[in-house]
C-alpha cells in the first residue's frame, strides 16, 4: 500500500507528532511507510544530544511491529539494535530467588516469536534511519500549546482539505499546523496535560513509592561468563532480602553491549536494584537525595534531555545531577550485602569502580483516565496520546516500550486507513476506535506493573507467592522448585494479537 501516490493524501495536512521516543518514531515509520504525511518535533538538539539509556526488553512489542511496519525493515532490528548483536536471539529474562542465589525461570518467546534485549541507542539510530532521510523531524522544539481550528467548511473546494485543523504552538514562538496532534512526549506529556488539564494532571500522576539505583561498567570475559552460567545472557530479575520479613529489594542487570575491540573488557553490563523508599538508607545526606527525588517531576533522571527542557525541568535534574555517585554506591553496596545476595549477583555490584556514574531514579505512574476520550471528543478527536504519555507505568513488567510500540501501531495503522479515505469522519473514527482499544490496555498494565512492583518489593512470602504464580501460569505442572522453565510472558495475548492481525490493513 503506498498512499505517496493517492492524490487524497498529499491534499491533507500532515499528522504532527511531539516526541521521538520510541512511541514517536515507530508512529512516523508506520506512517511513512504508508505515505501518510507527517512530522516529527523533538526537543533534544540533535540524534545525539542525549544519552538514551542502556538497554530495553522487547517481546510482544515486537510481534505486532513486524507484522506493521513489514518483514524487510523488521529482518534488520534484531541484527542492528540487539545488545548482542551477533546473538540478537539471546533476550530471555531470568527470575532468580536471590536469597538462594538460584535461577527459578526463565522467560523465552514461543517458536518463531521474537524477545530481544535491545541497546537504545541503537535502536533510535533504527528508528530515525528514514524519518532522518525524509527530512521528516525537526530537532530543538518544545511543544507548548495547541488550537483547535474550525475553519469554515463551505468555503473549502473540495478536494479534501480539512476543515478541523490542529495548530500547535512550540516555545521558540513558531507554529505549525496538522490534521491531527500525537502528543508521543513520554510521562511529562505537556500534550497530556492540555488535554486533560493540569489538576487531572496532577492528580493522576503519582510518583511510586519504589526507587531505584543503577549504574553500568565494562566487564571481562571470565566474568561474564560466570553470569551466562549462573543467570542466563541477555537480563535478570532478582528479588531479595534481609529477613523473611523484610521488604525484598529487587537485583536487575542486564547486557547493554558487546565491544570485542574493548580486549580487557568487552561486555558493558548495567546493574539496577529497586526498593521501597523506605527510611533504610537514611542519613543526613539521604534525606537530602529524597528529597529532591520527590521533587523530581522527571522519572527518566538517567535518561532525559539535558538542555532543552523548562526551568522547572532544569531545575530538578540539577538537584538530581547534585547526586554524588560514590555515595550512592556506597548504599547499594550496603544494600545487596545487608538483603543477603551472592554469587556474580553481589559481585557485579560490589565491583562497581568507584569512579562510576551511579544514577537514581523515580518511577511515575499514570492510568489513562476513563473520560480521555470523552476529552479527546471535546477536540473532534484531534489529539492523541501515545505511550507513556497516555499510560506511565513502574517498570518492573517490561511493558512500557512494549505498549509505546503496539500504541504506534494500531494508530498508524488506523491513520493511514482514515487518510486512504480522505474523508475527515474517518480520521475522528480512527481516533475513536484507538481510544477505546488503547484505554482499557492502558489501564490494565499500569495495574499489572503497579502490582508486581509490590510483588517484588513485598516480604519473601510474597515474593516467593508471586513466582509461583508465573510458574503456574507458564506450566501447571511446574513449581519454584523447578530449577528452570521456559514460558511466555502472558503478556502476549492472543485475543489482541487476533483483534489486531484482523484490522491491521496488508502492507
Ligand atoms: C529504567 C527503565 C527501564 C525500562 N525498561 C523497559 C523494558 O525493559 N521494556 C519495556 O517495554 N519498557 C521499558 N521501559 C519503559 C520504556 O522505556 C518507556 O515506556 C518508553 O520509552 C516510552 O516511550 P515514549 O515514546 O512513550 O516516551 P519517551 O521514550 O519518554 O519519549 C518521549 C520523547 O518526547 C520528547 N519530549 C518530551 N517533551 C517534549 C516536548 N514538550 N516537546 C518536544 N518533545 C518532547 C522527549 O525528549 C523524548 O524524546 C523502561 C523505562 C525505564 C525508565
Amino acid at each position: 500500500m503506498d498512499f505517496g501516490n493517492n492524490n487524497n493524501s498529499k491534499n491533507r495536512l500532515p499528522v504532527l507528532i511531539i516526541g521521538g521516543g520510541i512511541s514517536g518514531l515507530v508512529l512516523a515509520n508506520v506512517l511513512q511507510a504508508q505515505g501518510v504525511p507527517y512530522k516529527v518535533f523533538e526537543r533534544d538538539l540533535s540524534p545525539t544530544s542525549r544519552s538514551q539509556g542502556w538497554a530495553i526488553g522487547l517481546d510482544f512489542g515486537l510481534a505486532i511491529l513486524k507484522a506493521t511496519i513489514g518483514p524487510e525493515k523488521y529482518d534488520t532490528l534484531g541484527k542492528q539494535t540487539a545488545v548482542d548483536s551477533d546473538h540478537p536471539e539471546r533476550g530471555a529474562m531470568t527470575m532468580v530467588d536471590g536469597n538462594a542465589n538460584k535461577r527459578i525461570l526463565m522467560l523465552s518467546p514461543p517458536p518463531n516469536t521474537d524477545m530481544f534485549r535491545i541497546n537504545r541507542t541503537r535502536l533510535r539510530a533504527w528508528l530515525l534511519k528514514d524519518i532522518m532521510e525524509a527530512d521528516c523531524i525537526v530537532w530543538n522544539k518544545i511543544f507548548e500549546s495547541y488550537t483547535i481550528i474550525m475553519t469554515d467548511k463551505e468555503k473549502e473546494d473540495g478536494s479534501g482539505k480539512d476543515h478541523v485543523i490542529v495548530e500547535v504552538t512550540f516555545t521558540d514562538g513558531t507554529t505549525e499546523r496538522g490534521s491531527i496532534l500525537v502528543g508521543a512526549d513520554g510521562t511529562n506529556s505537556h500534550v497530556c496535560r492540555q488535554l486533560i488539564g493540569s489538576n487531572l494532571f496532577e492528580q493522576t500522576t503519582l510518583t511510586s513509592d519504589v526507587k531505584n539505583l543503577a549504574s553500568s561498567y565494562w566487564i571481562d570475559q571470565k566474568f561474564r561468563d560466570e553470569i551466562v552460567e549462573s543467570y542466563g545472557p541477555a537480563h535478570v530479575v532478582a528479588p531479595g532480602s534481609g529477613t523473611e520479613d523484610e521488604a525484598s529489594t529487587c537485583m536487575f542487570f542486564s547486557l547493554v553491549d558487546v565491544n570485542f575491540s574493548r580486549k580487557e573488557a568487552p561486555y558493558h553490563m548495567m546493574w539496577s536494584m529497586s526498593y521501597l523508599d523506605d527510611d533504610d538508607d537514611a542519613d543526613d545526606d539521604d534525606n537530602n537525595e529524597k528529597d529532591n527525588n520527590k521533587k523530581n517531576n522527571n522519572v527518566y533522571s538517567l535518561t532525559t534531555s539535558t538542555q532543552q527542557q523548562s526551568s522547572q525541568e532544569k531545575k530538578n535534574r540539577q538537584q538530581q545531577q547534585q547526586h554524588d555517585s560514590e555515595k550512592l554506591l556506597k548504599i547499594a553496596k550496603a544494600r545487596i550485602t545487608r538483603c543477603g545476595f551472592s554469587g556474580p549477583l553481589l559481585q557485579l555490584v560490589m565491583e562497581t569502580p568507584q569512579n562510576s556514574n551511579v544514577g537514581s531514579l523515580l518511577f511515575k505512574e499514570r492510568s489513562p483516565c476513563s473520560s480521555l476520550q470523552e476529552m479527546a471528543s471535546n477536540t473532534n478527536n484531534r489529539i492523541v496520546l501515545i505511550g507513556d504519555s497516555s499510560h506511565s507505568m513502574i517498570q518492573l513488567c517490561g511493558s512500557g516500550g512494549n505498549h509505546a510500540i503496539a500504541d504506534a501501531c494500531f494508530l498508524g495503522s488506523a491513520l493511514a486507513s482514515a487518510y486512504k479515505k480522505d474523508e475527515e469522519k474517518a480520521l475522528e473514527e480512527a481516533v475513536y476506535m484507538f481510544y477505546k482499544e488503547t484505554i482499557p490496555r492502558g489501564q490494565e498494565a499500569v495495574v499489572a506493573a503497579h502490582k508486581t512492583a509490590d510483588a517484588f518489593h513485598g516480604t519473601r512470602e510474597t515474593v516467593r507467592e508471586y513466582m509461583n504464580s508465573i510458574l503456574q501460569q507458564a506450566s501447571s505442572l511446574a513449581t519454584i522448585d523447578n530449577t528452570e522453565t521456559h514460558c511466555w510472558k502472558k503478556k502476549m495475548d492472543p485475543e489482541l494479537l487476533a483483534r489486531y492481525n484482523n484490522n491491521n490493513p496488508k502492507l
